[in-house]
């Protein structure tokens, strides 16, 4: 029997430039969005690689493995999502990890997969399984002599805009699994809803405006989806504008692609030039950055910073060291040329696309129904009180690697 090598180059115990490199395929290969960037460590030659989602921490660096020409393998959503994301950050980058070329040959060496279509590459049987995190979001799972399942981002719970991870699992025998909310419970969906939208409604009852900070991919379209749902009519500004019409080619990865359809109608989009007007009467604007690092969001808060009445309304977590995180907690946010305090109010709903722990540990019970007998926990900033609560709980091996770290399996 052949033996594999496991080897963990980003993403563990932290959140960001997540990938892994089994034998010679590498699953994902992300950027971490910290001051300067952060990417995976190198030191590979991929045959193959596989990205799990359309989200920069999971494909971001992707085209710098373009040398060594890997098909690249991943759902239709997710390439036409990267391809949008690689694309813009090549533009707002200041140094840009890849060039022009490399981004094309990422294109072109694209091989699109729907999910649950087995396909081989380089002596593996490999599958995409919805993920429920994102639109196309995938877990992959890997078997030759050995099985492996790696979840990637992952949310077992419906959302407006997805149905919940598919979590029939094949016969696995090692899991790779995110650990994001660890030791943390969301609120119950409806109830978070509920509290977000009178925030919303408040904030326009007072004459203020609403400016709503929401990651382009999934979050700006779940929350046009709630408000549509509660009678409110907001503006729509930034990438999230074009990511809604994208989704809007992929009914089959959408729950309900008619609400969608009709929530995105009801957002008035926002033309570059016609800013000012939103803010001549009370308005509830849905915006990126979602964690308030450049965007339209800023333009937004640059007239408004002052203003008691208004409110920002954040709808994710917000990581350390944003400009989200700094208004969140200091009552201050960097507007470019300079911090000003913030008048306004800043409240946080956390609409989480991830798993919380009691859904981590389902996913974990469902692997071990299935065969699993390792776990390796990662991209989280709490893996190994993970991998211990698995050990002790489950009474198999649980491990968090460090970046860098290789295991051998035979
Ligand atoms: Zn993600």
């Amino acid at each position: 029997m052949g033996m594999t090598v496991i080897n963990f180059l980003g993403g563990c115990r932290e959140v960001g430039r997540s990938a892994v490199v089994v034998d010679s395929l590498v699953l994902d290969y992300g950027i971490k969005p910290s001051e300067p960037p952060e990417y995976p460590l190198n030191g590979i030659s991929p045959r193959a690689v596989i990205i799990s989602h359309g989200h920069l921490d999971h494909v971001g660096v992707a085209p710098n493995l373009m040398y060594y020409d890997p098909e690249v393998f991943m759902t239709p959503p997710t390439s036409d999502l990267s391809h949008i994301l690689l694309k813009d950050s090549m533009n707002i980058m200041e140094s840009p990890p890849y060039g022009r070329k490399e981004f094309l040959q990422f294109e072109s060496n694209t091989i699109e997969i729907g999910y649950n279509q087995p396909f081989e590459v380089d002596g593996w049987e490999v599958s995409l399984i919805n993920a429920g995190h994102i639109p196309g979001s995938a877990s992959v799972h890997l078997s030759k002599e050995i099985s492996i399942l790696y979840s990637g981002d992952v949310k077992l719970e419906e959302t407006r805009l997805l149905n919940r991870a598919d979590m029939d699992y094949p016969e696995t025998d090692i899991l790779i699994v995110e650990s994001t909310y660890y030791g943390v419970e969301h609120p119950e969906r409806k109830e978070l809803e509920k509290r977000f939208v009178e925030s919303v409604t408040e904030t326009l009852d007072m004459g203020g405006h609403a400016i709503i900070p929401a990651f382009a991919v999934g979050r700006c379209q779940e929350v046009l989806m709630i408000l549509h749902k509660y009678g409110i009519t907001p503006y729509v500004d930034g990438m999230g504008k074009e990511v809604s019409k994208i989704l809007g080619r992929y009914p089959e990865y959408i729950k309900d692609i008619k609400m969608l359809k009709r929530a995105v109608k009801n957002a008035i989009p926002v033309e570059r030039g016609k800013r000012e007007r939103v803010l001549e009467e009370p308005s509830a604007v849905v915006t990126t950055a979602g964690m308030l690092n450049g965007g339209p969001a800023l333009f937004y808060i640059s007239r408004l910073y002052n203003d008691e009445k208004s409110r920002i309304i954040l709808t994710g977590y917000q990581v350390d060291g944003t400009n989200g995180e700094m208004a969140l907690n200091r009552g201050m946010i960097n507007l470019g040329h300079r911090i000003v305090k913030l008048r306004m109010g800043v409240e946080q709903y956390d609409f989480s696309a991830h798993a919380d722990d009691t859904q981590l540990k389902t996913l974990v019970e469902r692997a071990v129904n299935r065969g699993v007998e390792t776990v390796f926990t990662v991209h989280g900033e709490n893996t190994e009180e993970f991998a211990n609560w698995i050990r002790e709980e489950i009474g198999i091996n649980a491990y968090a690697p460090n970046n860098g770290d290789i295991y051998v399996i035979d």
